[in-house]
């Protein structure tokens, strides 16, 4: 079997190879007080990337086992709100997961 001119990744959740175009880049942006989490679709941000299945099963595990820190060589606080909504995860930092992705999708109330 040749199947050349695609490249393979290894997604940092459940650790299986898969295609690039099958996984979703992902990619970390610091500012002053750490670093937080980015997708990236379009495989096209600089830096270094990690890479995943677009599945919250997967970003649980890699989440669990910080594997984003290890694999984009970030130390410290790592945020991955933004991630978590993109792949659809409850997110942990409030308690209410379907109460947080609502306000996310609308907007805050002023
Ligand atoms: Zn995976």
């Amino acid at each position: 079997m040749v199947r050349r001119a695609l490249p393979e990744r290894t997604c940092v959740g459940c650790r299986r190879r898969a295609p690039a175009s099958e996984l979703l880049r992902i990619v970390a942006v610091g500012d002053g007080a750490g670093h937080s989490l980015r997708p990236d679709p379009t495989r096209r941000l600089p830096g270094r990337g990690a890479n995943m299945h677009p599945d919250p099963a997967c970003f649980a595990l890699a989440v669990r086992r910080r594997a984003f820190g290890r694999a984009l060589r970030v130390t410290g606080v790592v945020d991955h709100g933004v991630l978590a909504e993109h792949v659809d995860a409850p997110t942990t930092t409030s308690g209410h997961p379907d109460r947080a992705r609502v306000a996310s999708k609308v907007g805050r109330p002023t």
